[in-house]
C-alpha cells in the first residue's frame, strides 16, 4: 500500500469507498460486543435497558377490592332496590383500605368500604355510596336505592395481572409505565444492560469554549453539549473533553486519554480529507482499524467508525447539524444496542406536508422537520449542514431518496428525535 502524501500521514485510499447508512449501521452493531448485564434496585433502573424477562411473583390486584366508596353487598339482597323502594341492610362493619374484615357478609348484612378496601367474604358486588341513604338516627342501617351486577364496583385479584405471567420483556426500554407495574407486584431488583461509557471530544483549532472571548476566525464550540445529550436520552454516560486542537499528536494524546477512560469515543471533525484532518491518521497510530469512513447520507457523508481491540471510535463530521444527524442514525443505535435494547431505530410516526419537500441531490438527504401534535410537517427551516436554527426548531427527520421530490398534503413518515 503506498504511504500517504498528505501532511497528516493519512492515505484515504487505503479504505474502501461510501456505504449506504443500512450497511454501515449493520458493520456497526456486527462489530459492537454483546451487551453485559448487571443488578440494579428498581429505584435506580428509569431509563436502563431490562437485561431479562420480569415474571410478576403476585396476581394484581392482589385481592378483590373496591373500585368505589361505597358499601359490599350480596347482590340477590339489593336485586330490587330502586329510589321508590329502598331495600334496607344492617351495616356489620367498616373495612378502610389497607384493613381487613374477619367475617362472612350474611343475607341482609353489608360492609362500609373505600377505594381499595378489600372485599369481604360473602359479598359479590359494591353499591356506590352515592346510589345509598343513611340516617344519623340509625348508624347501623343504609338504604340502597340502586340494584347492582355481580361484581359491579369490585376489582377482581389477578384482572390486571396474573402470578407468573410476563410483565416486562428482555430488552424493553424502562419507561414510567413499566416501572410502575413492576413496583406494583414488588419487583426491588432487576438486571439491566451496563450503560456505555461515551468520549466526547470535539477538534478544530477554531473552537473556543463558552465563556470565553472569541477571537478572530474563532467559533464557538456547540457540539459537545448536543451529543451529551443525545448520549444521555439514549442510556450512554458521556463524558466531555476539553477542545482538540487540530494537531495530529494532540489528537492522538486526547483519543488516547478517553480511550482509556471510555467504552468509546465520539469526535466531531477533523474526519475529512483535508490536510487538518488527523482523527484517523491518530486513532490508527493508537492501533485502531478504520472500517469505514464515508456514508451516503446528507448532512453527514464523512463519518469514520473505527475499532481498537475492545474499544470503539465514531468520528462525526464537524459542523453540527451533520454530527447531530450522523449521532442520531449511527451511534444512537449502537448506543442502544450496547445495553442490549430491542428497538433500536428513532420512533417513527405519519404526518402530513404542510409545504413541498425535496432532494435535488444525488445522496439520501435527511431532512429537519417540525411535526406539530396535530401531525402537521413543514420544514424545520434552512436546511445547510452548520445551519443550527434547524436543530432548534425541529423535532424529527424525513428520510429523501436522492432526486426525489414530495409535494404538500403527501404523507410521510418523520423520524422523531424529541
Ligand atoms: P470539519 O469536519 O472539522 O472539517 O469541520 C466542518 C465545519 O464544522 C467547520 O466549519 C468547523 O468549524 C465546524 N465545526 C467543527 N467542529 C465544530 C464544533 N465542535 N462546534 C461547532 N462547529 C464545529
Ligand atoms: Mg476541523
Amino acid at each position: 500500500m503506498r504511504r500517504s502524501d498528505f501532511s497528516n500521514g493519512y492515505d484515504s485510499r487505503t479504505i474502501e469507498g461510501v456505504i449506504e447508512l443500512e450497511a454501515a449501521l449493520q458493520q456497526i452493531l456486527a462489530t459492537l460486543p454483546s451487551p453485559q448485564a448487571e443488578p440494579v434496585r428498581l429505584t435506580q433502573a428509569a431509563g436502563r435497558v431490562l437485561a431479562e424477562c420480569v415474571h410478576s411473583a403476585i396476581d394484581l390486584p392482589p385481592f378483590d377490592n373496591s373500585a368505589m366508596d361505597g358499601y359490599a353487598v350480596r347482590t340477590a339482597d339489593v336485586s330490587s332496590a330502586s329510589e321508590t323502594k329502598p331495600v334496607k341492610l344492617q351495616v356489620c362493619g367498616r373495612i378502610a383500605a389497607g384493613g381487613s374484615f374477619p367475617g362472612t357478609l350474611a343475607a341482609g348484612q353489608c360492609v362500609r368500604l373505600f377505594t381499595g378496601s378489600p372485599l369481604p367474604a360473602g359479598a359479590d358486588a359494591v353499591v356506590i355510596q352515592e346510589d345509598t341513604h343513611a340516617v344519623a338516627a340509625q348508624p347501623d342501617a343504609v338504604w340502597v336505592c340502586e340494584a347492582v351486577k355481580l361484581w359491579e364496583n369490585v376489582r377482581l385479584r389477578g384482572t390486571d395481572v396474573k402470578r407468573e405471567s410476563v410483565l416486562v420483556t428482555s430488552g424493553s426500554w424502562l419507561d414510567a409505565g413499566k416501572l410502575s407495574l413492576m413496583a406494583a407486584t414488588g419487583v426491588g431488583e432487576l438486571r439491566v444492560g451496563q450503560q456505555p461509557r461515551v468520549g466526547l471530544l470535539a477538534t478544530g483549532s477554531e473552537l473556543c469554549e463558552a465563556g470565553h472571548a472569541l477571537q478572530p476566525g474563532q467559533i464557538y464550540e456547540s457540539n459537545r453539549i448536543a451529543l451529551a445529550e443525545l448520549t444521555r436520552c439514549a442510556g450512554g454516560v458521556p463524558t466531555v473533553y476539553p477542545l482538540v486542537r487540530d494537531d495530529l499528536d494532540a489528537t492522538r494524546h486526547a483519543l488516547k486519554r478517553a480511550l482509556e477512560e471510555c467504552d468509546m469515543v465520539v469526535t466531531s471533525g477533523g474526519v475529512s480529507v483535508g490536510e487538518m484532518d488527523f482523527v484517523k491518521a491518530a486513532w490508527e497510530q493508537l492501533g485502531g482499524s478504520l472500517e469505514f469512513w464515508k456514508v451516503a447520507i446528507r448532512p453527514g457523508k464523512p463519518f469514520v467508525f473505527g475499532r481498537c481491540q475492545k474499544k470503539y471510535l465514531f468520528g462525526l463530521p464537524g459542523n453540527p447539524v451533520s454530527a447531530f444527524v450522523t449521532f442520531l442514525l449511527l451511534v444512537r443505535p449502537a448506543l442502544l444496542r450496547w445495553q442490549g435494547a430491542t428497538a433500536l431505530a428513532l420512533p417513527a410516526v405519519a404526518g402530513v406536508l404542510t409545504e413541498p419537500l425535496a432532494n435535488p441531490g444525488e445522496r439520501r438527504h435527511f431532512v429537519r422537520v417540525k411535526i406539530s401534535p396535530a401531525g402537521e410537517v413543514r420544514s424545520a427551516g434552512w436546511q445547510a449542514s452548520h445551519a443550527l436554527g434547524s436543530l432548534a426548531a425541529g423535532n424529527g427527520l424525513v428520510d429523501l431518496a436522492p432526486r426525489s421530490a414530495v409535494s404538500k398534503g403527501s404523507t410521510v413518515e418523520v423520524l422523531r428525535w424529541i
